[in-house]
């Protein structure tokens, strides 16, 4: 908490080095427009005081090895701004009032920084002077002195920092196409700008250029990302009688402090306190070899998270870190492998982290354990596309020595050989519940301008779910791509594709009652096609993230393969289970059709093969009239269709217990190598076309249990491909559902699970008769 007198003193302070602003505050608070507020001592930990009747705060510092220079500071940087406001306001007519606000705020911070310079060059020539006759330690000071003030006679006109003139000294991808780097803090007017700007706990100005004046600016840090300062830290050598660690003495981020409306812009990232202790493990490694582990100060706060990534509590000496964990482990094989070249020391310390992954990897810890799946990450970031090839090939060496004892060695082997950085950033920053999600604008080309049913809204809907929280940060984009005619024609006959493509550019072409097409209609649907093959490619290389989603139109379905039907033109879910056996010879896959509507179309191109399983639950009677019980396949085919129609009305418990008492286990017979979900949001209790009773719950049961299923018999590989569904507000509300079940953020708890299924298949009469039926092929089924 600040006193009145702190104030007073801190006035006194400053009228010693500038008289003219000294002055102008001492007379406020003379006048009690400067003062302490009744109530600071109950406003939380940063004390403030009040400039104006505004609250002015002043971050959380050590008061007493540097005086009061934060209250000085922020007192100073508030005159700066009113003595601006009082010339505006001077002006007879000051003009826009964003553009006033924004030059009263810059005239504040100028003016502080100026401040804080001239300081710091008056008390640099008093060191000058001191040095006297040793001209090693004049000429060192000279060269600070003289960059000191050329920064004060180049203000810049903003603070942004174009980070390609500072070398880097690591980096890696945040977020998205966001990348941090670790630099060393550089010491410019823009910089020192930003810090007076962010009023950060620890980091103030005074404190910052002494570090520079006194020569230990090479121990201070900055997370910089889009050129603007996200975090600092201040490293020391911790030194006792046979004792030396490195310590973080400070350590603060944008993301802890609340910022006002000018800063705003300010790009706050999760994770930058870990990045920056990466940073700071990385350089413990390559240049502080005497230090023994990296010490953290006990009453830093944050233990939990400290806890997490790996440091110790050990009083009195505070947190200490050797082994890093998690999210921390991440990072700096990340960092590592974005650089060419490392230090031999940090080269053999990061190889050594990567080794204790692989260790965990051989033991039989279980798939879904955290500390597998941070193994599993952190082993696959060390992939060919990074620029660290040594250590790249290092990791597959170790992985392929180990193969028969790691489960995972095939996919990460993959993986490792993977010269695609790209992937391999994402992989690393993603984490654990990530999906792959194809969604693109381009789908809404298709029937663009015409009244229909099936709108560019069904898949907009979704859309705009995955743009929001929690899903921006979790979803993986996988873009579109044409199927090719090569392709199409795994399903369809060349001369229908031939149809399909007669209509490009043709304004409207109606192929059956319900199904039209517009000039982009054909390449839209290849796109559609193409993009189940490329979200296949996805979740099938990829170890860790299983589980994709495509949003695309036009429905497949109901497509034939010589015939467009029911808004469908080519069969998109029939065609990626047909890419599967060509691109990955798979032997098994298994299709599961939760659209209201028999998907007629898969079941016509798979009605023979035992290769693949279609897997039914519809309304019957209804569109298209396909999918009785006795429709079960026919030839080596013969009980692999397994129709289950229901009546409507049908709720959530009847397709729980279809999915539990027939779905499951067939598939734990058949295992396949994945599972293709057509998706229609048509089940919905008020969709148009449709008259079945299930509700959003009902979505988020099936989707929880299709991926359990998933998880037991195709070590998680499914992916779910939009059909029908006509409901904005069911695709809003369902979709939602089934995305939060698909990054494991679970909305049923396990006791509404167990109320949600029932205990006996007897209460839908259909699905008994559906068991009684295939229990000739499928002797699993109960
Ligand atoms: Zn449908």
């Amino acid at each position: 908490m600040i006193r009145t007198q702190d104030l007073a003193y801190a006035v006194e302070n400053i009228s010693r080095r500038d008289p003219e602003i000294g002055y102008a505050l001492s007379e406020l608070l003379a006048a009690g427009r400067i003062r302490i507020p009744v109530d600071a001592g109950s406003l939380g930990k940063d004390p403030c005081f009040l400039f104006e009747d505004n609250r002015v705060f002043v971050r959380k510092v050590s008061f007493f090895n540097h005086g009061i220079a934060p209250v000085e500071e922020r007192l100073v940087l508030q005159y700066g701004e009113a003595a601006e406001k009082h010339r505006i306001e001077e002006i007879p007519s000051p003009g826009d009032f964003f553009a006033a606000a924004t030059r009263i705020h810059l005239a504040g911070i100028f003016c502080l920084v100026n401040f804080e310079l001239f300081n710091a060059i008056s008390r640099l020539k008093k060191k000058i002077r001191a040095a006297g006759s040793s001209t090693d330690l004049e000429n060192i000071l000279n060269a600070r002195l003289k960059t000191l003030q050329q920064m004060l006679q180049e203000p810049p006109a903003s603070f942004g920092m174009p980070l390609s003139s500072k070398e880097p000294l690591y980096f890696i991808e945040m977020q998205r196409s966001v990348d941090c780097h670790f630099v060393l803090f550089p010491f410019s007017y823009a910089a020192l700008g930003q810090l007076a700007q962010l009023n950060l706990e620890f980091f103030h100005l005074r404190f910052v250029l002494d570090l520079f004046i006194t020569g230990a600016s090479h121990r201070l840090f900055a997370a910089v990302s889009q050129g603007k300062i996200t975090g600092m830290m201040y490293l020391v050598e911790k030194k006792r009688l046979f004792y030396t660690g490195l310590e973080i003495h400070y350590v603060a981020t944008v993301n802890g402090i609340s910022l006002d409306e000018q800063t705003l812009d300010y790009p706050r990232i999760r994770g930058t306190g870990t990045f920056l202790m990466a940073g700071a493990w990385l350089l413990w490694k390559s240049r502080f070899p005497r230090a023994s582990e990296i010490v953290l100060d006990a009453e830093i706060g944050a233990e939990q998270f400290y806890d997490t990534i790996g440091f110790d509590f050990r009083p009195p000496y505070g947190y200490l870190l050797k082994h890093p964990k998690e999210k921390l482990l991440l990072y700096i094989v990340g960092m590592a492998m974005n650089c060419d070249t490392l230090p031999d020391r940090l080269q053999a310390a990061v190889i050594q982290c990567i080794k204790q992954q692989i260790a965990i990897l051989r033991k039989s810890i279980p798939a879904d354990d955290p500390k597998r799946k941070i193994a599993i990450l952190a082993v696959s970031t060390c992939n060919q596309g990074g620029k660290n090839k040594s250590l790249a090939a290092v990791a597959q060496h170790l992985v392929s020595r180990d193969h028969r004892r790691i489960p995972e060695a095939g996919m990460l082997l993959q993986v490792l050989a993977q010269d695609d950085a790209d992937r391999s950033r994402h992989i690393l920053v993603k984490g654990a519940s990530m999906i792959w999600v194809v969604s693109d604008p381009v789908f809404d080309q298709h029937l663009e301008g015409i009244f229909h049913m099936e709108s560019r809204k069904r898949t907009r809907a979704l859309a705009s779910i995955l743009a929001k929280d929690p899903f921006a940060d979790r979803v993986i984009p996988v873009q579109p791509r044409a199927a090719t005619e090569d392709e199409l024609a795994w399903v369809h006959l060349p001369e229908y594709i031939e149809k399909i493509a007669g209509t490009t550019g043709k304004k409207l072409t109606t192929l059956d009652p319900d199904t039209q097409t517009t000039p982009q209609s054909y390449a839209v649907a290849r796109l559609a096609a193409g993009s189940v093959f490329n979200l296949i490619d996805a979740v099938y290389k990829d170890p860790l993230h299983r589980c994709g989603m495509a949003c695309i139109r036009p429905p497949g379905h109901h497509a034939e393969p010589d015939r467009a039907m029911g808004f469908c033109l080519f069969n998109n879910v029939a065609l990626g289970a047909a890419y599967l056996q060509h691109r990955y010879k798979a032997k098994r896959i298994l299709i599961v059709d939760v659209d209201i509507h028999h998907g007629n179309g898969i079941q016509k191109a798979f009605y023979d093969s035992r290769q693949v399983l279609y897997f039914s639950a519809h309304q019957f009677p209804c569109y298209p009239g396909t999918g009785k019980l006795s429709e079960i396949g026919t030839g080596a085919g013969k009980g692999f269709t397994i129709n289950v129609p229901l009546p409507k009305g049908s709720e959530d418990k009847d397709y729980a217990a279809v999915i539990h008492f027939l779905l499951q286990p067939v598939a734990l017979q058949f295992q396949p190598d994945m599972i293709l979900v057509a998706l229609g949001f048509d089940l919905y209790a008020q969709d148009p076309l449709g008259q079945m009773n299930v509700t959003p719950d009902g979505y988020a049961l099936i989707t929880y249990m299709l991926k359990q299923l998933a998880k037991k018999v195709c070590s998680g590989r499914i992916i779910f491909v939009l059909e029908g569904g006509y409901s904005i507000r069911g695709i809003r509300e369902c979709g939602l559902r089934v995305l939060q079940e698909l990054v494991d953020l679970p909305t049923l708890s396990p006791e509404k699970i167990r109320r949600m299924t029932p205990e006996k298949p007897g209460s839908v009469p259909e699905l008994k008769k559906a068991m009684d039926l295939h229990r000739t092929f499928w002797p699993s089924i109960p």
